[in-house]
Parts: structure tokens; C-alpha cells; sequence
């Protein structure tokens, strides 16, 4: 196996995901600081306790996530729960390297591109805020019902969805995540449905009142397979052992 080095290992990612083009809420790239040398990457959706753990036991060198640290406007004090996830890190000398925006834009390995190869969506552009969200068509068009069943099975999680049951879907735009607050410029672009991770109470009546399907799909659900892609290209690249840990959300 090939030797890599944590900073060789930044500096890739850094500029395959163009990590400096954007404005984000937390720090993208190396959070927490481990060993220099890197053979086995773990990846998960939030640099959990529980991801950190099942990590650790695998052996990895290094844990890449979507949900790092540090986010903006949070209390800056390593105590508590921050406290014991930075100090298993520390103690095992593993590092923690975080992606954000930068991994729910890329155009292959991101979250919103990923989902819509998961769920059959084809993307046609790109709108919202740093062009993070995506809209596209289905493959063929569904009813509604049919679509939340297919989103369903594929995402092992049963959305939630408010719109009319007899409505025919064929344009939809999409945000992995907690991309609620892109709805009502989703409503600019004429689609038939918003899907996102979560929903806000104000969404339900928007959508009822337009006649624009939102669906929820689970902020963990729809951010399960950027994280996943980039480990899978990084080990293919670099010649690394790599494991998804999938540690499940409701939410
Ligand atoms: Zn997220």
C-alpha cells in the first residue's frame, strides 16, 4: 500500500472539491490534527461519538465527514460533549477532516449529485445559495405516491410528504440536508416537487398552497453518499483501505 500524507491527502481534496470557492459555516479540511501518515480513511455523515468509536476500532488513520466541528456561532469552549469527541481523537492520534458546501456541490462526488444518480433524478442546473441546490427531471414521470415509495426504498427511510396525492411528477428540484429554506426558489423554477432532508412548519402550508409537493426526506438520508463517493474515489486514487460507517438518523 502506498504511503500517503495527511497534508498530501488536504491539499488533493482541498482542490478536487475547490474547497476555496466557497463562504461556509464551518472550517473545511483538516479540523483535528492526527498522524502524518494515512492508510485507512473511515467516512460518515457526522463525526459522532458513535462514528469516532466504530472508526477507532476499524483502525483508521484519518475520518472524513460531512458534519464536522466549529460552526459558526456556536460556543467556541471544548467542554462537554465537544470535549469528549476532540479528546478520543487526540488520544488516538486520529485525525478529523470536514466537508461541508464543497461536498454537497461537486458535480459527480457531491451530496446533491450523488442523490439524484440514487433516486433516478437527471440534473439540469443548479439555483439556491452558492448554487449548492440542484433541479432536474425524473426519468419518467410518477405519481406522487409512487415516487415517495420508490425515495422510500431506495433511501431505507419513508419520507415525509405533503402534496396531493393525484399529482404527476416530472420537474423537481432537490437540496441534500436541511435545504428547506430553498422552497420558495424552488417555486420559481415551476417544478412539480422540492425534495429535501428536513421540514419547517411554514413549508406545509406553502406547499399546500402552491400545489408543490415538498418531500422530506431525512437530513442523514439524502447526506449519506457524497461522504461515501469521496472515500470510494480517495481509496481508488491513493490506493487506501476505506470504510463508510452509517451510523442511522430519523432524522
Ligand atoms: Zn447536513
Amino acid at each position: 500500500m502506498q504511503l500517503l500524507l495527511l497534508k498530501d491527502l488536504r491539499d488533493y481534496i482541498g482542490s478536487l472539491l475547490a474547497v476555496s470557492h466557497f463562504r461556509d459555516y464551518s472550517p473545511n479540511g483538516v479540523q483535528v490534527e492526527g498522524r502524518q501518515e494515512v492508510r485507512r480513511i473511515a467516512t460518515g455523515v457526522t463525526a459522532s461519538q458513535s462514528v469516532l468509536e466504530a472508526a477507532t476500532a476499524w483502525g483508521a488513520d484519518a475520518i472524513i465527514v460531512h458534519h464536522g466541528y466549529f460552526w459558526r456561532g456556536e460556543d467556541a469552549c471544548i467542554t462537554g460533549v465537544k470535549k469528549r469527541r476532540i479528546a478520543h481523537l487526540l488520544q488516538h492520534d486520529i485525525s478529523l477532516l470536514a466537508y461541508h458546501l464543497p461536498l454537497d456541490a461537486h458535480p459527480e462526488l457531491g451530496n446533491n449529485a450523488q442523490l439524484a444518480e440514487h433516486l433516478g433524478f437527471a440534473t439540469q442546473g443548479r439555483f439556491g445559495e452558492q448554487d449548492i441546490a440542484s433541479y432536474g427531471v425524473l426519468k419518467q414521470a410518477q405519481r406522487l405516491p409512487q415516487l415517495a415509495r420508490n425515495i422510500g426504498h431506495t433511501l431505507q427511510r419513508p419520507p415525509l410528504v405533503i402534496g396531493d396525492e393525484n399529482s404527476e411528477i416530472i420537474r423537481i428540484a432537490w437540496c441534500s440536508g436541511g435545504g428547506q429554506s430553498y422552497f420558495e426558489q424552488a417555486l420559481e423554477l415551476g417544478v412539480d416537487a422540492f425534495l429535501t432532508g428536513e421540514i419547517s412548519e411554514q413549508n406545509v402550508h406553502v406547499a399546500k398552497e402552491t400545489g408543490v409537493a415538498f418531500i422530506a426526506a431525512g437530513h442523514h438520508a439524502t447526506e449519506r453518499y457524497g461522504v461515501q463517493a469521496l472515500g470510494e474515489h480517495l481509496a481508488a486514487h491513493f490506493g487506501l483501505e476505506h470504510r463508510f460507517f452509517d451510523q442511522d438518523n430519523p432524522v
